[in-house]
């Protein structure tokens, strides 16, 4: 984790600190053991911050913060009940009113403040997320999408967003910071650990996203292809390009040995026994290995 380099006084981090843990005490989660977790907002370029974010429940996702002279854009609005405190965080970097929020895809860790912000902020995301959200009656969905790519102009920003391709859902989006070499992979990329203390895997939704583990590696290939430095993922610390690329590489690990499994013969009931991705950094079997399972075999036949 990145410390903000605008010196907020040590009081507000424990504050902080001490919100976060009561909120992962109210969501049923064990204190964060381990490793350094901050949700204070941390400046990570010129007119860009993030609201880190660990996990699912306590902290949500990351939120990037992009601070223009004509307003000001976010990526995603972690749970609901954090909005109040975006809304607080965003304003002890800037005055400027938040007129955008851009949703990496539906999960209600990135979308849970959107209905909030909707009285008073355009929400974009792509077709398909907001397909999703309706579909399971989530609240706040965007009211502009795009298929493919699209861009905000604000201030002296463009602030794109891309489609890809499937992966952690059917309704991905990178957002791309292209004067700042920064990209906001959603959960196409999470790393490190939870709040709680467990490790943070990759999620393949093949049931309310359309997920998809086996063309995930090709849509991380393109995000690959941008010119970026530095990624924010969906949860974790702010990565390398290299740091995304070695995540990548264990997508490829993963499908190779669910692969090399079914060529085996083996099946799903002792996938979790026998495809261990321990030294991949996920010793808990990913959600929906299964669902790579039945989409290898497909691919097989
Ligand atoms: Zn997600």
């Amino acid at each position: 984790m990145r410390r903000s380099s605008t010196a907020l006084p040590d009081v507000v981090l424990l504050c902080v600190a001490a919100v976060v843990l009561a909120a992962a005490r109210i969501m049923g989660g064990q204190q964060p053991t381990g490793e350094p977790f901050t949700t204070a907002i941390t400046r990570l370029k010129d007119g860009l911050f993030v609201i880190p974010g660990y996990d699912g429940a306590a902290t949500g996702g990351n939120v990037a913060v992009r601070v223009t002279s004509e307003g000001i854009i976010i990526v995603d609005s972690k749970i609901p009940q954090l909005y109040d405190d975006i809304v607080a965080k965003v304003k002890s970097v800037s005055p400027q009113p938040i007129r955008y929020v851009l949703n990496t895809h539906q999960h209600g860790d990135h979308t849970g403040s959107n209905a909030r912000f909707l009285p008073h902020a355009d929400i974009l995301m792509h077709r398909n997320a907001r397909a999703n959200m309706i579909a399971e009656r989530l609240a706040g969905p965007g009211r502009i999408v795009y298929n493919d790519q699209q861009s905000v102009f604000l201030g002296n920003a463009e602030v794109q967003m891309r489609h890809l391709g499937r992966g952690h859902t059917n309704g991905d989006s990178v957002v791309y910071f292209p004067d700042l070499k920064t990209i906001h992979t959603g959960d196409l990329v999470v790393w490190g650990k939870r709040s709680q203390g467990t490790a943070l895997t990759p999620f393949m939704d093949y049931t309310a996203g359309h997920g998809s583990g086996k063309e995930w590696v090709g849509t991380l290939d393109k995000i690959l292809a941008l010119d970026f430095d530095t990624a924010i993922p969906g949860h974790g610390p702010i990565l390398t390009r290299e740091q995304v690329r070695q995540f990548r590489d264990r997508m490829q690990a993963m499908n190779d040995r669910v692969a090399a499994h079914i060529k085996g013969g083996g099946t799903k009931g002792d996938l979790e026994r026998r495809v261990k991705l321990d030294d991949l950094g996920w010793p808990t079997a990913p959600v929906g290995l299964d669902g790579l399972f039945d989409e290898l075999s497909a691919a097989a036949r």
